[in-house]
This record gives structure tokens, sequence and C-alpha cells, in this order.
């Protein structure tokens, strides 16, 4: 099965729906679409695999670990977001960020009034998203590594569905479980106004606010006597993060796992996948 099957956000975005039981759903793209197109008609993502690794017995040294990442900023080497808020609405995306920071906004409502503000056609809009994505360093190769093991990798994020499909087959990343935002479009062509439909498997949460906190993610994917990763950069890892044996965290989470004294590394996905020879059993 695919992490979500929810019907389409928008009328010009189609998902199919995923085979019971199936593990992959990976695709050619096409060259005549869009690839934000491509990334809404194509799911990479598998679920399920709890249940291959626990018939495949202590085979699997890497069988309790469940990594759990964040997407723009961690999984990418910039925010992509901000660096495309920036390219449409100017200047005008930064006093949100503001009042979250002085507490007045959660960042889920700052994600969604942020993107209220592009008035660019949805193609635009997402294609951006895509060309500002890169890869981070050793991220591929930590994907593979974890997946090899027999680990489990789940990126969640407030981010787009449609681009981060986009992103992992454009680069070739390995398959992860992803739990994602849907861009709604209520204009023609699920163009402007947007707003955003986030994961309903996301929780409530007095600090991200009702059904926006990525913890409850965590704690659903959670088995007895898995050891757990969190890969954030932002303060909708924080809950998260207080719930990880460990955490590899840059920028502003960083500095919210100092103050909370939380076991924390730098964010590197070399050292991390340096780091899995820790947790193999
Ligand atoms: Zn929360």
């Amino acid at each position: 099965m695919i992490a979500d099957d929810r019907p389409p956000a928008a009328p010009n975005t189609t998902r199919p729906r995923a085979e019971p039981g199936g593990a992959h759903l990976h695709e050619e793209p096409s060259e005549t679409r869009s690839r934000a197109e491509q990334g809404g008609a194509h799911p990479f993502v598998e679920q399920g695999g709890a249940r291959l690794h626990a018939e495949a017995g202590d085979a699997r040294p890497l069988r309790r670990l469940l990594a759990f990442l964040d997407y723009d900023g961690t999984a990418t080497t910039r925010e992509c977001n901000e660096v495309v808020f920036q390219e449409f609405v100017g200047d005008a995306w930064r006093p949100f960020e503001d009042d979250v920071r002085a507490g007045r906004l959660s960042h889920a409502e700052c994600f969604d009034r942020q993107v209220g503000l592009v008035r660019a056609p949805r193609a635009k809009l997402l294609g951006a998203l895509v060309a500002a994505a890169e890869p981070a360093p050793g991220l591929a190769a930590f994907l593979a590594a974890v997946r090899a093991g027999g680990g489990r990798v789940i990126v969640v994020s407030a981010g787009f569905r449609e681009v981060i499909t986009t992103v992992w087959r454009r680069y070739g990343l390995p398959p992860v479980e992803l739990v994602a935002s849907e861009l709604v479009g209520e204009g023609p062509n699920g163009g402007p106004p947007y707003h955003i439909e986030y994961d309903p498997r996301l929780g409530d949460c007095p600090r991200c606010g009702p059904a926006h906190c990525k913890a409850a993610v965590l704690r659903a994917r959670r088995r007895p006597g898995d050891t757990v990763w969190v890969f954030g950069d932002g303060a909708s890892d924080l809950c998260p993060a207080r719930e990880a044996d460990l955490v590899f965290a840059r920028a502003h989470l960083s500095a919210l796992c100092a103050a909370e004294r939380l076991p924390w590394r730098p964010l590197d996905f070399v050292a991390a996948r340096a780091a899995l020879a820790e947790v193999s059993s």
C-alpha cells in the first residue's frame, strides 16, 4: 500500500490507487508531462515494511531502527519553501515567521498563510519548489543503507506530496514512507488562491495546534524496542525530537534540542550512515 489513499486535492492532480499489499509504485517519468504532475501521479512510497521485517527475523541488523525525517531543509540542502516564497511574494512571507518565533502563530498556520500569499499558477509554484530542491549530501547512501539493513524510513513533512515525490524520482532516491501535505488550489486548474491540506495522520498538540503535530506519526509507527532517530531543522520537528533516542538537527531545531538537553548531533547524513553501526544488532 502507499502512505495515503485520500482523493486528489485538486482536479488536475491524480493519484493512483494503491494495490493491496503492493510495495512499489515506480514508473519512468514521461517527458510530455511536467515534473510536478509526474510527482502527483506516481507515488513512490511504500508502507508495510514492518511486516516484512518481522518475518525476516533477526537477519536484518537495522530492523529496530526507525529513521524519521523532515523534508525541507533537512533532506534538502536549503530551505526550498523560503527560496520560492521569496521569489514569488518578496518579503511578505517573513512576518509570519516572526509571529511563530513570538508564539503568536503555530508553524502549521504560518505555512498555510505563506502559501496563501502566492498567486502564481499551480505548475509554476510546484515546478519552482522542485527546482529549488537538491538532496542533502549523503542522503541517498544513508537511505539505501537503512533499507538494506531492514530499517524503516519515514519522511514527515508539511511540504507537498507532489513536490517530494518528484524530487525523489528525479534524484533516484531509495523508496521511503511519506506523510506529506496537499496543495489545494481553489481557482481554475487547481490554481490560486491556495491553502494547505495537512495529512490527517498528524496529531493534536498544544504546541503545534490541532491536527498538525508530527509526533503522532512517530507514535503510530514506533514499535516496542525500536530505536528512533529524528532528522530535522525546524520548530515542527521538536515534538518528534522530544520522543527520539537521537536527533540529527540543524538550524532552529539544534538550538531547541540544546535548550531542552535532548540527545542530538549536527545534521549530517554521512555521519548518520557511519553511526548505523551503533544501532546494528
Ligand atoms: Zn506537537
